[in-house]
């Protein structure tokens, strides 16, 4: 891996078998994984580019188990990488060599549902999906839906504030999230939020949500549930050109319209959706956009016309409204299925996630395909396009020498040019070790040892998860009495990686 992580703790390494004979006693059974092959794995995730095998793997079953696992390896000094269901796209869960890797995929139940209080409390390993399927013979469903949504867990989301199609309107997880429980470093149990929207004291539940397992390991969460809308009906409407689409996009949101969700495909996109899941997407677009809304059916079909009538307006080459549940379902089939579509195409695919302002989308593009021909890669892009997130599919065969390198370098290009504009690293996959040397594009000196001084707040050693996010190590107790003088960072020599 060209990537760069924390040395290997030699002393760590030599006490092993101590620290397996310890999980053993904490986890009896089958909870502890130790062998070469059973490791493997797990030992990478979403980001397949990188791999590492961890030290040793444990799957508690209780909270008090992971408190045990935390305390046990706090005292002596053991690194410890939360992991969910491992679809980071960010390298999140890469394990480390000298780390524990604490599995939480046997924390999979539904603790209870509230339908007066509209909340349901669930393990973190419960996948994102079986919340709404739990819910949705009531009329109930959960909103933040990543497209990962059958294998993802809740812990993971919440780890990663993530995203899906129906956040434009809804929110992301942080919206959708009122209450953790929280495992500390030190084996502390805390509770953070509620039941209800807006807990007394300070937003340390805000605070948890998306720091991508830095601050302590989730152990409950307590969910907010929506009534299923009434109605919900999409449009599918084709251009001639990527600027006409997303001036569209602009003019929707200008009329003030949030629709359900709002995603745009480029045509190398489309017809690699269009081949793996065969829904009818027209071929002979260049933009493919997607916007549905959702409400009671009088307000659904007038927004249907009002954004019929914009994307006339923009000039749509074609335009479908769904007549039918399935019609819909069709339309989003292949925009689900885009990145394991696009996998049919290219023996690999690197996904990218930045952020940018709407109005930029044309002008980014535009440089995107210039960076294509520089790096000699092809892309492919699906969109988040209400919010500008931008989700671009680098296109590369790992078995090619000097392929893989490319595509790091045309993702850092495109992140790099995402800040540029105006907009941010991340949208909705995180930080990770992906975008972890990137930081500084994005932040200042100051800023980021403000946000290193969170960490250290809660985890003084800086055994949770270490070499993600943070681009340089800071010794904590060295951070508490750093004074960044005209943006130079003290101690250079300390070790980067
Ligand atoms: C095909 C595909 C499509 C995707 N689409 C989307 C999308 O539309 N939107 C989106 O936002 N993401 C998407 N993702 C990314 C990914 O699914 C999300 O980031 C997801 O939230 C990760 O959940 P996980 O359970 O797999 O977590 P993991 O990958 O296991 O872990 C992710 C991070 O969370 C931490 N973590 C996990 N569990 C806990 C816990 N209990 N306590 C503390 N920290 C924890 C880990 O340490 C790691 O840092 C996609 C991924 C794939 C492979």
């Amino acid at each position: 891996m060209s990537l760069k992580m924390p040395a290997p703790d030699t002393a760590v390494l030599a006490k092993r078998d101590d620290i397996i004979a310890a999980l053993r006693a904490i986890v009896p059974g089958e909870g502890v994984i130790t062998k070469p092959h059973e490791l493997k794995p797990f030992e990478s995730d979403g980001l397949t580019a990188y791999r590492q095998p961890p030290m040793v793997v444990v799957l508690p079953e209780t909270t008090a188990q992971v408190s045990a696992i935390l305390r046990y390896c706090h005292k002596n000094n053991v690194k410890i990488v939360p992991r969910g269901s491992g679809t980071s796209l960010s390298g999140g869960a890469l394990p480390l060599a000298d780390a524990v890797l604490l599995g939480l995929s046997k924390f999979n139940r539904i603790l209870a549902i509230d339908y007066d209080d509209r909340i349901a409390v669930v393990q973190p390993g419960v996948t994102n999906l079986a919340v709404t399927q739990a819910v949705q013979d009531e009329g109930f469903y959960y909103a933040p839906d990543p497209s990962s949504q059958i294998a993802c867990s809740i812990g993971g989301n919440v780890a990663e504030n993530s995203g899906g199609v129906h956040c434009l309107k809804y929110g992301l997880t942080t919206n959708n999230v009122l209450g953790v429980e929280l495992v500390l470093m030190d084996g502390e149990i805390i509770r953070l939020g509620g039941r209800q929207l807006d807990p007394a004291g300070m937003d340390l539940l805000g605070l948890v949500v998306g720091s991508e397992g830095l601050l302590g390991v989730v152990t409950e969460v307590t969910l907010r549930l929506l009534p299923k809308p009434q109605t919900a009906r999409a449009l599918l409407i084709g251009f001639s050109s990527v600027e006409r689409g997303g001036q569209c996009v602009a003019d929707i949101i200008a009329a003030g319209i949030i629709p359900a969700g709002m995603e745009m495909m480029d045509k190398p996109a489309i017809h690699a959706a269009e081949a793996f899941v065969n829904v009818g997407y027209p071929l002979d677009v260049e933009a493919l956009l997607i916007v549905e809304l959702d409400g009671v059916a009088a307000e659904c079909d007038h927004l249907i016309g009002e954004v019929e009538q914009i994307a006339h307006d923009n000039g749509a080459v074609s335009c479908k409204i769904s007549g039918s549940e399935a019609e819909r379902l069709a339309f989003w089939a292949g925009r689900k299925a885009a990145f394991p579509a696009v996998g049919r195409i290219s023996p690999d695919y690197y996904c990218m996630d930045g952020t940018i302002p709407r109005r930029r989308l044309p002008e980014v593009l535009q440089r995107m395909a210039q960076m294509s021909e520089r790096h000699g890669l092809g892309v492919a892009n699906v969109f988040h396009a209400g919010d500008g997130n931008l989700h671009p599919l680098i296109l590369y065969d790992a078995n090619q020498p000097g392929q893989l390198e490319r595509a790091e370098a045309f993702g850092n290009d495109i992140l790099r040019l995402c800040v540029e504009v105006g907009g941010v690293l991340t949208g909705e996959h995180g930080v990770g070790v992906e975008k972890r040397d990137l930081m500084p594009v994005m932040f200042t000196p100051a800023d980021l040892a403000q946000q290193q001084r969170v960490k250290c707040a809660f985890d003084p050693g800086l055994l949770l998860n270490p070499g993600k996010v943070f681009p340089s190590l800071h010794r904590c107790a060295e951070l508490g009495r750093m004074h960044i003088h005209a943006g130079q960072v003290p101690f250079p020599d300390l070790p980067r990686f």
